[in-house]
C-alpha cells in the first residue's frame, strides 16, 4: 500500500525498513513481504523523474574522464532501472576466488552461493536462462551467452503489486539522511522530505540498497553525524570502488563460417578460459564483436590495406568469396579493486544539506594490460586457425599508455561497502550485514568485493533475493 512520507512517525515498528527502490530495494522488499514481514520501503525521489531529485546525484569527479554523476543513476522510483540497457549475464566463478597476483579481489562466498537464485532472478528480469559457455579450440578463449531484458524497469514491473501489498508501505519523497544506533544496533532510520521536514522509520532490521553511490554517501554521511557510529572500522567504507572500462581495440574480419558459430543477433561475446586468466596474469574480461555494415566493412578493408598487405589481401579474398563478416571489436575489462579509488563527502552539500559526493577514479596499468593481452590473444587465435584476421589499433601493439580517445563507461557503479569477512577489507560480512552492527544490511553492487566483466543486475537481484532469504531465516 501506499503511506504518506508525514504518517511515517505513527506508523509503529516494521519488521524491515528497506531503502531504495532500485532493482536492488524492490526485490528485497517483495521477497520479504511475500513471507508475510511487515515492510517499510522508502524512497527519496517521487514516482515519477523531477530535476529537483535528480540534483540531488550531482557530484565531482577527479581522476580519468567519467560520465556526470548525475547522468549515471536515477533519483526516483524504480531507480537507475529506469535508464539501464538490461544487459544480463551472472559473474564467472573465477570471479569470486582470489586473483593470483592481485590482492584483495576474493569474495567470502563463491558463485555456488548465487547459484540457487538463477531461475528466479531470470524470471525477474524476464530473461531466457543462460546457454553453456562454447570453448574456441586450443584457444584459451570460449563464446559466452549474454541475455536481454526488455528492459524490466522496476518502478513500472512492480508498481502496482507494491501499492496493492498490505505488508508493504511504500513511501515517496522520503530521503533517509542518518540512522540512529545505541551503538550495536539500529533504532531508527531519520528521514527528510523534499520540504525538510524529519522523520523517524522504526524497524527490527534496516536494509540500505540506495545504489552503488549513494550507498557508500549515505554510510560516510551518517558515520559523520555520529562520530564512526555506524561502520565502525572505517577503513575500507568508499574505497575499491569499480568500474568496467571498455575501450575499441579493432577491427575485426571472419570467415562466415566462424561469425555464424559465436554470433547471435550480430554480435559475439568472447571471453578468456579460467586458465588463459591465470597464465597471463590478467583480469577477466569480455571481448565483443558487433557486426558492421557492408560500407564499414569496405571502408575498414580499405584503410587497412595500405599499413597491413598481409590483412588486405586475405581479407580481399574472403571478400571475393563472400565469405566475411566485419565487425567491431571492442573489449570490456574488469577493474581490479583498489583502496584509492573511492567516494568522499564534498564540502558543498545539496539542498537537504547532505554532503555531495566526491568519485576518485582512474583505470591502471592491470587494466591496460588486461586490454593488451586480451586482444592480441584473440587476434592470434584468430589468424592461427584461419577464421579471421584483426586489424588492432596502435595502442593496443604498443607499450604506452591509455588512448587519448573516451569510451563511455556504462555506469556500474560497484565496491565502496565491500563484502569481506574482514573488516579491514570489507564494510559488509558475507551475509551483508554491516560489520559491528546487528541489524543493518547493504543491497546492490556496492558489496561487490570484485566487480569481473558482467553488467552487474543479474548478479545484484541474485545477491538481493540470497539476503532476504537470509533475513527470513533470522525472523
Ligand atoms: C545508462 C545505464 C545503462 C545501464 N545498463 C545496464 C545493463 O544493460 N545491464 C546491467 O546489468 N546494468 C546496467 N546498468 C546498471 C544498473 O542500472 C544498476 O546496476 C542498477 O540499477 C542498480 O540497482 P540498485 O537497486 O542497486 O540501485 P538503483 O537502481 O540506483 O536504485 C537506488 C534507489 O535508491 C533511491 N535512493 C537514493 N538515495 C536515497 C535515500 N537517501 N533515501 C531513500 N532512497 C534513496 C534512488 O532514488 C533509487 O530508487 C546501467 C546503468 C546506466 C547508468
Amino acid at each position: 500500500m501506499r503511506m504518506e512520507v508525514s504518517d511515517l512517525d505513527s506508523a509503529g515498528q516494521f519488521d524491515f525498513c528497506v531503502i531504495g527502490t532500485g532493482p536492488a530495494g524492490i526485490t528485497t522488499a517483495m521477497s520479504l513481504a511475500a513471507d508475510g514481514k511487515r515492510v517499510a520501503l522508502l524512497e527519496a525521489g517521487q514516482e515519477e523523474y523531477t530535476e529537483e531529485s535528480q540534483d540531488h546525484y550531482k557530484g565531482t569527479i577527479v581522476g580519468d574522464e567519467y560520465l556526470d554523476l548525475e547522468f549515471t543513476h536515477l533519483r526516483y522510483f524504480g531507480g537507475t532501472s529506469n535508464h539501464w540497457g538490461g544487459w544480463c549475464k551472472t559473474l564467472d566463478a573465477i570471479d569470486f576466488e582470489g586473483k593470483k597476483g592481485f590482492p584483495d579481489t576474493e569474495w567470502p562466498i563463491r558463485k555456488t552461493d548465487l547459484d540457487p537464485y538463477l531461475k528466479q532472478t531470470a524470471e525477474i528480469l524476464e530473461v531466457p536462462l543462460f546457454k553453456p559457455d562454447m570453448p574456441l579450440a586450443n584457444s584459451g578463449f570460449k563464446s559466452t551467452d549474454f541475455t536481454f531484458s526488455p528492459p524490466v524497469l522496476f518502478g513500472e514491473k512492480y508498481g502496482d503489486a507494491l501499492k496493492a501489498d498490505p505488508n508493504i508501505a511504500l513511501v515517496f519523497d522520503a530521503a533517509l539522511t542518518a540512522f540512529d544506533t545505541n551503538g550495536a544496533a539500529i533504532t531508527a532510520a531519520k528521514i527528510k522530505d523534499s520540504q525538510g521536514a524529519e522523520y523517524s522509520v522504526h524497524a527490527d532490521r534496516y536494509i540500505l540498497a540506495t545504489g552503488g553511490i549513494e550507498n557508500s554517501r549515505l554510510l560516510l554521511w551518517a558515520n559523520a553525524q555520529s562520530n564512526d557510529q555506524i561502520v565502525k572500522n572505517t577503513k575500507s567504507l568508499g574505497r575499491y570502488w569499480m568500474e568496467h572500462p571498455a575501450l575499441p581495440v579493432g577491427d575485426v574480419l571472419m570467415t562466415t563460417e566462424f561469425a555464424n558459430s559465436v554470433m547471435q543477433d550480430g554480435i559475439a561475446f568472447i571471453s578468456p578460459s579460467a586458465e588463459w586468466i591465470s597464465q597471463n596474469d590478467a583480469l577477466n574480461c569480455l571481448l565483443y564483436l558487433e557486426s558492421m555494415t557492408y560500407r564499414g566493412v569496405k571502408a575498414m578493408i580499405a584503410d587497412v590495406m595500405c599499413v597491413a598487405p598481409d590483412f588486405g589481401r586475405w581479407a580481399f579474398q574472403q571478400v571475393n568469396k563472400s565469405l566475411y563478416c566485419g565487425t567491431n571489436f571492442r573489449c570490456g575489462v574488469e577493474q581490479l579493486p583498489l583502496e584509492k579509488n573511492r567516494i568522499e563527502l564534498s564540502d558543498e552539500l545539496d539542498s537537504s544539506g547532505m554532503p555531495r559526493t566526491i568519485l576518485y577514479w582512474t583505470k591502471g596499468e592491470a587494466e591496460l594490460q588486461s586490454f593488451r593481452k586480451a586482444a592480441r590473444g584473440l587476434a592470434d587465435y584468430m589468424a592461427k586457425a584461419d577464421v579471421g584476421r584483426v586489424h588492432l589499433r596502435p595502442w593496443v601493439l604498443s607499450d604506452g599508455s591509455y588512448p587519448k580517445e573516451y569510451d563511455d563507461v556504462p555506469g556500474h557503479h560497484m565496491g565502496g561497502t565491500r563484502m569481506s569477512d574482514n573488516s579491514n577489507l570489507g564494510v559488509v560480512d558475507r551475509n551483508c550485514k554491516v560489520h559491528g552492527q546487528e541489524n543493518l544490511y547493504v543491497a546492490g553492487s556496492s558489496v561487490f568485493t570484485s566487480g569481473g566483466y558482467a553488467n552487474p543486475t543479474f548478479s545484484i537481484v541474485q545477491l538481493a533475493l540470497r539476503l532476504s532469504d537470509h533475513l527470513k531465516s533470522l525472523s
